[in-house]
């Protein structure tokens, strides 16, 4: 299910612009979500400039990663927890599992956590034996039609509730039915069963605190406290970058982050968990397990040019803004993470080469950035991307994508910074192009390698003068 695929971004993307099921489901998705986070940053009582406030809370937690992340262990450890560092997604799933064989788990109860996407854990438990639930509505929905996440928030944002209804009445046997609330309800009977009588809970981690030694879990079904507290086991899988240094900072971080997810001032549900539970309590788990995960995250701190998107708090207030995603959805990204931050992401964690055409594919528009709850300049990240695959880099093993292109801008750039020739390019192109096919005063089809540009849009003609030139006419004119 984590197969990746970002070698075949074109094609997916493609496909996805040309299924109207997917356009339908993602209509609307900056109305519905992006511009209430918008209002939500506006109306904080600190103001919009919080956000630059978190991010320097947040480069200052990540300059600080090795200390942070050990007061972090040994407060967790004193509270009766085990933290494991994974330098890997082996290693996290090897943990995992080794646990799991030592308390004889049977069934797990998962809360919905992009990192458990990542490291691929889903199948290693059920090749184990284990049966493994996901327990966020959207999750079991995608769980139970066998794909991944298509959203960091909604993930199953991309289905109809038609689809939804045809799915349950095949796996959960319930009549068919679109009606929301009769499915919702539903999956809560399902689901209940999977809680009672699960052997381990495994969440997520939307943040941690260092100075409490705390994670923390949000969501609006309670579903991920009842993994936290119902199994006699819990186990959480943080990626190291998800910490806060001081308590204030991670209250700070946490009501950016949920404006930004969902525009709540707070979620339905907001649970601190610092370790088992203590003899007394009624509830909560025998063992609390933290799994902490590089996976790639320390190369990326290695780089001042892109340890800034460690800052990312996973909210998805980028992707609800993101013209891109708004076309193609988050499948087409071909690994766990989709829009603005997976064409980040996966390059620098896959392969700048094998994921060339995700940071590629964004339009640099700016609105990821504007809308990001920390102000991570993403649009800044893809021009270094994008430079890295134009000069190749040794230190992230790139190769130069592609030799043709970079001679082709080395001459535009030498034609654009000269004025006469521009100006003659301008007049040979007007020239030219009246052998161009053209449909209402547009041209309809390019030459050569050039016809990309009018394979989906036709093109406005080359103006035959500059503006520059225009603009010295038009001003000789009007002076008389
Ligand atoms: S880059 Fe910013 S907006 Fe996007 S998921 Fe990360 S924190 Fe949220």
């Amino acid at each position: 299910m984590s197969a990746i695929s970002t070698e075949d971004y074109r094609k997916t993307a493609q496909e996805a612009i040309e299924d109207h099921v997917l356009k339908n489901a993602l209509a609307n998705l900056q109305q519905r979500f992006g511009r209430g986070a918008a209002e939500a940053y506006l109306n904080l009582p600190e103001g919009p400039g919080l956000r630059l406030k978190a991010r320097d809370v947040r480069m200052e937690a990540i300059g600080n990663l090795d200390a942070v992340l050990v007061e972090f262990a040994e407060n967790v450890r004193k509270n009766g927890g085990h933290v494991f560092f994974a330098r890997d997604a082996g290693e996290a799933v090897s943990y995992c599992l080794e646990v799991a064989r030592r308390r004889n788990i049977k069934s797990v109860v998962k809360g919905k956590s992009m990192l458990t996407e990542e490291v691929n854990l889903n199948p290693s438990l059920q090749e184990a034996g284990i049966e493994v639930t996901e327990t966020d509505l959207g999750e079991y929905i995608v769980q139970l039609a066998g794909e991944r996440p298509s959203h960091i928030l909604a993930p199953a944002i991309h289905k109809t509730r038609g689809d939804i209804g045809k799915l349950f009445a095949e796996k959960i046997g319930i009549p068919y039915t679109d009606d929301p609330t009769a499915l919702t309800i539903a999956a809560r009977k399902a689901l209940r069963e999977k809680f009672l009588s699960a052997d381990m809970g495994i969440s997520g981690c939307n943040l941690a605190c260092a100075e409490t030694g705390h994670i923390t879990t949000l969501s609006n079904e309670g579903n991920i406290r009842m993994c936290a507290t119902m199994p006699r086991v819990h186990l959480a899988f943080m990626g190291m970058e998800r910490i806060a240094q001081r308590l204030r900072d991670h209250d700070m971080l946490l009501r950016l982050l949920t404006r930004g997810a969902s525009a709540q001032e707070m979620p339905t549900y907001v649970s601190y968990v610092g370790g088992p539970a203590y003899p007394w309590q009624a509830d909560g788990p025998e063992e609390f397990h933290v799994v902490i995960v590089d996976n790639g995250r320390t190369k990326i701190l290695a780089d001042e040019d892109f340890r800034e998107m460690l800052c990312c708090l996973r909210c998805s207030a980028c992707l609800n803004m993101c013209p891109v995603y708004a076309q193609i959805g988050g499948h087409a990204y071909g690994h766990t993470y989709c829009g603005p931050v997976g064409a980040v992401v996966t390059p620098l964690m896959k392969g700048i080469n094998r994921a060339k055409d995700l940071c590629t594919g964004e339009t640099l528009c700016g609105a990821c950035r504007d809308a990001c709850p920390v102000n991570i300049d993403i649009p800044r990240m893809l021009l270094g991307l994008r430079a890295k695959l134009a000069q190749g880099d040794p230190r992230w093993g790139v190769r130069r994508a592609d030799r043709k292109e970079k001679v082709f801008y080395s001459l535009w750039s030498r034609l654009v910074g000269n004025r006469p020739l521009y100006d003659a390019f301008l007049r040979a192109a007007a020239a030219g192009q009246r052998l161009l096919p053209r449909q209402a005063g547009m041209i309809t089809r390019l030459p050569g390698s050039m016809h990309g540009w009018t394979k989906s849009r036709n093109i406005r003609p080359v103006a035959g003068q500059s503006f520059n030139r225009q603009w010295r006419r038009t001003e000789a004119k009007r002076k008389g």
